[in-house]
C-alpha cells in the first residue's frame, strides 16, 4: 500500500534530494557561528530539509544547530531512524566528472556528493514516513534523527544523546542492505618520535588534511638538501607507486599521488603517505640518533605498521622477533580482519615526526588489547610517544535478533532474493544507539560511492529503498 504512494511522489523526492545536494555542507567546526557549530553549509542544510519535513506536515525540531529530527505518530515509545546530512569533502579537480555539490541526472543517476552518503537515503527515508504517516495507522512514533557532523566526530548525535528522547528501537539509512548485524571497532592511533634525514633537512609533510576515515590520495615532503640530490620521479603499476619530485634550488618538493576511498575498504584506495614511506626508505640514507632509535621509519616498516591488513607486529607475541606466518595468527573473525590506514603524517618543529593510523577492529577484539600492541612497540623505541583516539566499540547484534531478521525479511520479501545480513568496517550512526543496526541504502548488486570522486544514486534504488522503508517503519511502529 505504501508502494503507490512512493511512485506517485518520486519525482518530488529526487528534486528534493537535488535541492539538498546544492549545499556543500563539510561538517567544520572552526567555522563554527552563532547557531551553526559546524559552519554555515551545515546550518542551511538542516534548516531546508527541516522546513520541507514542515511542509509535509511533520512536527520538526533543531537542536541548537547540532542535530534535527522530524516526527509523526503517537503514542510513548519512539522509533528511531539517524541519518546524516553532512558530506566528506569533495572538489572538481579530484576528477569529478560534474561539480560535485550541482546535482546531475544521468542514464537514471543521481549525480553529486551526499546523493548516496547520506542525503538520498535520509530523503528516501523520509518519504517512507510520509508514505506511513498518509496511508496507515501507527501505535508508536517515528523519527529522523538528522545529525550535521556524522563523517567527523559524532558532536551531533552526542548532542542529541545529551538533550533528547532515545529511541527504542532504531535503524540508520546510512550502509547497505539487506542489513549490517556487525560493525567492527574503530580507533585511531599516532604514533610521535624523533626522525630526520641524514642528506636532508626535512622542512614539512603534508597531507592536506586528509581525514582519518579517508584513504590519503596526496602526501607531499619538502626537504632541504645540503648538496644535490639524486632522486627522480618514480612511476609503477605494480606497486602503484606515482611519484614527481620538483627542485627549487636546494629545496625538493616529493609529491606522492595515491587515490581516496573509505577507510572501511582500503582495498579501492591507494596509500599516498605509504608508497611515499617507501620512496624515502629507498632513496634516503635514513640518520640514527642513538643506538636504541636506529633507523626509526625502516623498523616500523619492518614491523608491519604500514599493512593495511593485520599488521603483523600485532601478531607477534614478542614484538622484537617476527611470528611464524599461518593463518590463524591475523587479527581476524567473522566480522572480518583489522585493517589499518595510515591517513595522516606531520613533521614538527621540534623534529617529530607524527603518524597516524585509522583502525577497523574485528567485533570479538577489544580495542584496548590492540591498544595495548601498539604501546608495546616503547619496547624498542622507548621514546615513542603512542595515544589513541576516535574510539568506538564495535556494534553486535545476534543475526537471529528478531529486529535483524524483521528487517532483512522485509527486504528479501520486497527484492525475491534470500540475501544474509553482513558485518562491515565502516563505523554508522547504528552504533550510536542500543536496539540499533545499518539498513540500506546501497543494494548488495551494486557498487558503493560513498566517500568517492563521482558519487551518485541511481534513482530506481532510492525508490525501491523507499518502499522497502516504508515497510520497515510501518512494522517498527503499527
Ligand atoms: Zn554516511
Amino acid at each position: 500500500m505504501f508502494d503507490e504512494f512512493i511512485e506517485e511522489n518520486k519525482n518530488e523526492m529526487i528534486s528534493t534530494i537535488s535541492s539538498l545536494i546544492k549545499y556543500p555542507s563539510v561538517s567544520d567546526e572552526s567555522k563554527a557561528i552563532d547557531g551553526a557549530p559546524f559552519g554555515i553549509d551545515c546550518k542551511n542544510v538542516l534548516d531546508k530539509t527541516l522546513s520541507i519535513a514542515e511542509e509535509m506536515g511533520f512536527k520538526v525540531n533543531n537542536l541548537d544547530g547540532y542535530c534535527g529530527y522530524i516526527e509523526f505518530g503517537e503514542g510513548e515509545e519512539l522509533v528511531g531512524i539517524i541519518g546524516h546530512l553532512d558530506v566528506v569533502p569533495a572538489n572538481i579537480d579530484d576528477g569529478w566528472e560534474t561539480p560535485p555539490f550541482e546535482p546531475v541526472i544521468k542514464d537514471g543517476k543521481l549525480y553529486g556528493r551526499g546523493s548516496i552518503d547520506d542525503k538520498g537515503p535520509v530523503i528516501a527515508s523520509l518519504y517512507a514516513m510520509k508514505a506511513v504517516m498518509e496511508t496507515a495507522k501507527v501505535s508508536k512514533r517515528v523519527r529522523l534523527i538528522l545529525g550535521l557532523n556524522e563523517e567527523k566526530d559524532w558532536k551531533c548525535i552526542n548532542h542529541y544523546k545529551k538533550c533528547e528522547e532515545h529511541p527504542i528501537i532504531s535503524f540508520s539509512p546510512d550502509a547497505s542492505f539487506p542489513a549490517i548485524y556487525a560493525e567492527k571497532g574503530i580507533m585511531s592511533i599516532s604514533l610521535k618520535h624523533r626522525f630526520e634525514l641524514h642528506d636532508a633537512k626535512i622542512l614539512s609533510f603534508d597531507t592536506k588534511q586528509n581525514a582519518m576515515n579517508v584513504v590519503p590520495k596526496y602526501c607531499e615532503l619538502k626537504i632541504e638538501a645540503e648538496s644535490e640530490l639524486e632522486l627522480s620521479d618514480y612511476k609503477d603499476s605494480l606497486s602503484n607507486s606515482d611519484i614527481k619530485v620538483e627542485k627549487d634550488g636546494n629545496i625538493y618538493t616529493i609529491k606522492s599521488y595515491g587515490i581516496a576511498g573509505h577507510a572501511a575498504f582500503l582495498q579501492k584506495g591507494i596509500n599516498a603517505i605509504t608508497n611515499l614511506i617507501k620512496y624515502i626508505l629507498e632513496n634516503f640514507k635514513v640518520n640514527y640518533f642513538d643506538q636504541e632509535e636506529y633507523r626509526y621509519l625502516q623498523k616500523l616498516y619492518n614491523l608491519g605498521l604500514f599493512e593495511i591488513e593485520s599488521p603483523e607486529f600485532l601478531s607477534r607475541e614478542d614484538i622484537s622477533s617476527p611470528t611464524e606466518f599461518k593463518e590463524d595468527s591475523f587479527i581476524k573473525d567473522e566480522s572480518g580482519i583489522l585493517t589499518s590506514n595510515i591517513a595522516q603524517i606531520e613533521y614538527d618543529e621540534d623534529g617529530f615526526l607524527i603518524i597516524k593510523t585509522n583502525l577497523r577492529i574485528p567485533v570479538t577484539f577489544p580495542l584496548d588489547d590492540i591498544l595495548e600492541k601498539y604501546r608495546s612497540i616503547s619496547l624498542i623505541f622507548p621514546n615513542i610517544t603512542v595515544e589513541a583516539f576516535g574510539k568506538q566499540e564495535p556494534l553486535y547484534v545476534r543475526k537471529d535478533d528478531p529486529l535483524v531478521e524483521n528487517l532483512v525479511n522485509i527486504y528479501n520479501l520486497k527484492v525475491a532474493r534470500k540475501d544474509e545480513p553482513i558485518a562491515i568496517g565502516g563505523g554508522t550512526y547504528a552504533r550510536a544507539f542500543p536496539n540499533s543496526i545499518s539498513y540500506g541504502a546501497v543494494f548488495p548488486w551494486e557498487q558503493d560511492l560513498c566517500h568517492q570522486v563521482n558519487e551518485y544514486a541511481d534513482i530506481e534504488s532510492l525508490v525501491l529503498a523507499s518502499k522497502i522503508y516504508a515497510e520497515a517503519i510501518y512494522n517498527l511502529a503499527k
